[in-house]
């Protein structure tokens, strides 16, 4: 059933393999749009992820309850989710699909799925959000490298992710 027009629900779909301060500040941004927000964590077993989707989940509601999005845990739902994100945006009524645009690099690939999902599900719209100006750099990807080869990560990611990545990539 679809909400009613005033209960603006969106979706912020993703791989989140970790989470990072950058998706944390688009949570943060989307929650100023959205009466609700479900982050959606992608399976993706195609990308061989570091972390299992309950992992995932897990390492983004610790990282909002550290940060400054705590207050609004309430209205933040996460799910792993396995099939198509419009067939979940649409069975859950969603308003909207959240997603980040870094830089005109993003900018093509989203445009074909936003177009896609358009028309799968023509009545959720997609919403690029732009973080802000000193995260655009960061993608899960090169924390992982940076992590692997025991490097830094502690400013680019919630403190509860870089322990995890520490733990993952720990020397037996
Ligand atoms: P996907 O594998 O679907 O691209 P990601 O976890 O890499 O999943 O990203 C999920 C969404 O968050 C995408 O829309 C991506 O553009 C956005 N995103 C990723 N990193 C950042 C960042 N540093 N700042 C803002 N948005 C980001």
């Amino acid at each position: 059933m679809n909400n009613p027009a005033s209960h603006r629900l969106a979706i912020y779909p993703g791989s989140f393999d970790p989470v990072t301060n950058g998706h944390v500040d688009l949570i943060a941004r989307a929650l100023h749009l959205f009466d609700n927000l479900i982050v959606a964590v992608a399976q993706n077993p195609s990308k061989t992820p570091l972390f299992s989707g309950d992992e995932r989940c897990a390492m983004i509601t610790e990282s909002m309850r550290a940060s400054e999005v705590v207050s609004e845990l309430a209205r933040v739902e996460t799910v792993v989710f396995d099939g198509l994100l419009a067939h979940l945006a649409v069975a859950r009524g969603a308003t909207a699909i959240v997603r980040g645009l870094r830089a005109v690099s993003d900018f093509e690939f989203e445009f074909q799925i936003a177009l896609t999902n358009r028309t799968l599900a023509p009545s959720v719209e997609t919403v690029f959000l732009m973080p802000n100006a000193r995260y655009t750099f960061l993608s899960s990807t090169i924390i992982k490298d940076v992590a692997r080869h025991g490097g830094d990560v502690s400013r680019l990611v919630p403190p509860n992710v870089a322990v995890r990545l520490k733990t993952r990539f720990a020397k037996p």
